[in-house]
């Protein structure tokens, strides 16, 4: 059986725009989901990230969390007939406050998969709001508990195949310690690319304020340099058939450039599988 990815709706979050995409609408609101996935047909069910904890701690960021009862974690498993002890491993593309949020509603041999610097950045105060205490407390708590968690020093060690079929890369992009995972599927490659992009429209496919030919926006909330991230822009179009970060709706690629969107309602309640054949050109 091949790999699945099924998209996760884990509610939608209220934010400034220039937060995603730098220097666009300064000022303005912006409403985007925020999804998690679920990979199936492996070894083990593989989730990779958990959402945020509950509308609460958005507010510490000054944002809004629109999570609802259904998008509760074991709620969206359940839609696939999964229960969060059935997952084997959860991944994180990075630890921020909308990614790492649920982490404690897996037991603790479901083991979380980080990569090692990203957990080091999330203790080191450099984005401190961004890293809330219960998430990374809990992680702490991982840490000092038999098999609850594994590190990986991808910028190091280079990709890592954790089952037959699903990969994790640094993505030296966002934070210190992102990762991309890649998931082959029947259609080919898919990665789940965190916010290493956080809006294909305005980063990639019409860049805002770009004037350059093949010169992708970066977002507005990134640890290292424009370069890197622009760079690890590039790498991903160049390298997968599908992307999927957490905050836009899947982009189907070809030659490099963005081709399709996977057509979903978003922000809204989505469960679909990808891929699959229901996209819309660009
Ligand atoms: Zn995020």
């Amino acid at each position: 059986m091949a790999l699945e990815i099924k998209i996760l709706d884990y509610g939608d979050i209220e934010l400034e725009s220039s937060f995603l995409v730098l220097a666009r609408d300064c000022g303005r609101v912006r409403r985007v989901p925020v999804y998690g996935f679920l990979i199936l047909g492996g070894q083990y069910p593989i989730v990779v990230d958990t959402g945020y904890r509950d509308n609460a701690i958005m507010e510490t960021l000054g944002m809004r969390g629109l999570q609802f009862h259904e998008n509760m974690i074991e709620r969206q498993l359940a839609n696939h007939g999964v229960k969060p002890g059935d997952v084997r491993y959860v991944l994180h593309t990075h630890l921020h406050i909308d990614h790492a949020g649920k982490d404690d509603h897996f037991p603790m041999n479901t083991t979380v998969v980080l990569n090692r610097r990203e957990l080091e950045c999330s203790v080191s105060g450099l984005m401190h709001p961004q890293y809330p205490k219960p998430d990374i407390q809990h992680l702490i708590e991982r840490l000092h508990t038999r098999d609850a968690l594994r590190l990986e020093d991808l910028e190091l060690s280079g990709p890592v195949e954790i089952i037959p079929g699903v990969v994790m890369e640094a993505a030296n992009a966002h934070t210190e310690g992102s990762m991309n995972v890649h998931v082959e599927t029947a259609e080919g490659r898919a990665t789940i690319c965190g916010d290493v992009i956080y809006d294909f429209n305005d980063q990639i496919i019409e860049p805002i304020y770009q004037i350059s030919d093949h010169e992708p926006q970066v977002t507005g909330n990134h640890a290292g340099s424009k370069r890197s991230e622009k760079a690890a822009i590039k790498k991903l179009l160049n390298s997968s058939r599908f992307l999927l970060p957490v905050h836009d709706k899947p982009a189907l690629i070809e030659h490099g450039q963005v081709i399709g969107r996977l057509d979903m309602q978003i922000p809204g309640p989505v469960s679909q599988t990808v891929p699959k054949r229901n996209w819309f050109a660009v």
